[in-house]
């Protein structure tokens, strides 16, 4: 999605919503009830006015405000620009009868904070610090919090671990939970989805699970890369998916992935997935994680030196989730001694953490060719179906070190491994662990390959 293309009406909305919490009910019927919004583009906001009167006197009283506002909202500097134009009565639009009378319902009510019983209200927008890894995400999901339906159906959110796809997704139902009565939000894990189904199956329930998920106004599911090689459950998910969209209800997907790189995906599937708006979540930059780390020591209300914070900042990249964890650690650490962080005592207690990090940059396909060079064996067999000894251990091995360098999940561990189930890979892990305690040669072994596995330079 480009800039150029993006709507600024939500955010002119909320301004204006916030402008009339903020002023006296007279003052709000007289200037603002008379604007109405036309158009937007990336630099402006077009509002008709009726008269040139009206034009002069909101322009000097109420101009800067609203656009102060929009780009609290927004984060964009966008002009408000009034046009003379008698005011509209309101055109039929081309929808579809059912979609009318939507709209004609009346506007749903306020309600006061409560919190959903799915949802973390950690995970609010007020939280979440944009930059430009992640403003186009936010804004959709704003967009999508407050027009549910409407704006941008389906969503998808992509992004690697710890860049914030489940706080956004949070975010979107607590925000439609506070702004919406009677909506029926479920957030729900592809893996919890998955699991409640096969539990139906299991029980005879899956009229009841049917009629809950077919019944939301929106539905919100995280971590859809969990599905690949779930037969069943994708064509559930497919049927439950139709039934929302016929019916004009908001859905939400978070994938570690482009939708395109999702493997063991049935192609009905993807294209529902690919329908709607996809965006995406890359890494934070240097400015942005200082920002953000900045915001989470303001929230625990915790100083720590510049120097510090930059030194974090410096040295952990990937995402914001390894931000968090280094600053718990200091701030424990802080509590436990009683001291204050210094420099070298960061430095110090953060060593093994920064070092760690660089493990990331380990793939499963390097510990695959790493592994199966020292075993004589090729990548096929680590991928391959063949159960013999001679493969099964080199591969359950190698799955073993896969978890411990990197931050791969079982799931998509086993999907590397020739699409073998999570528990496999877990089983495997298992093993290996009881090897270790028995078999003193496994460790000596395990250690070289690790080095081998992180001074690789690429194919020789
Ligand atoms: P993901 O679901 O993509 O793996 P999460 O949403 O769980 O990532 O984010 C990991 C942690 O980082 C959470 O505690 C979340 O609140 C925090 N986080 C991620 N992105 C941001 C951000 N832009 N601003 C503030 N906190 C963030
Ligand atoms: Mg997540």
């Amino acid at each position: 999605m480009k800039t150029g293309e993006w709507d600024y009406e939500v955010f002119w909305k909320e301004a204006i919503k916030q402008i009339q919490e903020e002023t006296s009910e007279q003052e709000f019927l007289m200037w603002f009830r008379n604007m109405q919004y036309l158009a937007s583009n990336d630099s402006q906001i077009v509002v008709a006015v009726p008269s040139t009167f009206y034009k002069d006197q909101v322009g000097q009283r109420y101009q800067r405000l609203i656009e102060g506002k929009v780009f609290e909202l927004s984060g964009h500097k966008i002009a408000i620009a009034f046009k003379i134009q008698q005011k509209q009565p309101d055109k039929p639009s081309p929808r579809s009868p059912a979609a009318e009378r939507e709209r004609e319902k009346p506007a749903p009510q306020r309600k006061g904070k409560k919190s959903h019983p799915q949802l973390n209200t950690e995970y609010n927008f007020e939280r979440f610090v944009r930059g430009e890894n992640n403003d186009f995400a936010y804004m959709a999901s704003f967009a999508i919090a407050r027009n549910p339906g409407k704006a941008y159906n389906p969503c998808m959110i992509y992004g690697g671990v710890g860049l914030g796809k489940t706080h956004l997704l949070q975010a979107i139902g607590n925000s439609a939970y506070q702004e919406f009565d009677d909506t029926k939000i479920v957030y729900v894990t592809a893996e919890t989805f998955t699991n409640e189904f096969i539990l139906a199956i299991k029980e005879n329930t899956s009229h009841r699970f049917k009629n809950k998920y077919r019944s939301v106004d929106m539905l919100l599911i995280d971590d859809v890369h969990f599905l690949p090689g779930k037969v069943e459950t994708q064509e559930e998910l497919f049927h439950t998916f139709n039934a929302l969209y016929d019916a004009n209800k908001q859905m939400v997907f978070t994938s570690d992935r482009p939708v395109s790189e999702l493997k063991k995906l049935s192609d009905r599937l993807r294209s529902r997935f690919e329908r709607g708006l996809n965006v995406d979540l890359q890494p934070p930059n240097f400015e942005t994680r200082i920002a953000i780390l900045t915001k989470k020591l303001e929230e625990k209300k915790v100083v720590f030196p510049e120097e510090v914070v930059e030194l974090i900042c410096q040295n952990i990249k990937t995402n914001v989730r390894d931000l968090e964890k280094a600053l718990t650690k200091l701030i424990a650490y802080a509590e436990l001694v009683n001291k204050t962080i210094t420099l070298e005592i960061a430095e110090r207690q953060l060593k093994d953490f920064f070092t760690d990090h660089d493990q990331k940059n380990v793939t499963i396909d390097v510990v695959q060719r790493i592994v199966a060079e020292y075993f004589g064996l090729s990548l096929n067999d680590m991928k391959g179906k063949k159960r013999s000894k001679a493969i099964a251990f080199p591969r359950q091995l190698a799955m073993y070190i896969t978890r411990e360098l990197t931050e791969y999940s079982t799931t998509e561990v086993g999907l590397e491994f020739g699409g073998r189930d999570h528990t496999t890979v877990m089983h495997a892990c298992q093993r290996i662990e009881d090897r270790i305690k028995t078999d003193p040669t496994l460790t000596p072994a395990i250690q070289h390959l690790t080095r081998g596995i992180k001074e690789y330079r690429g194919p020789s």
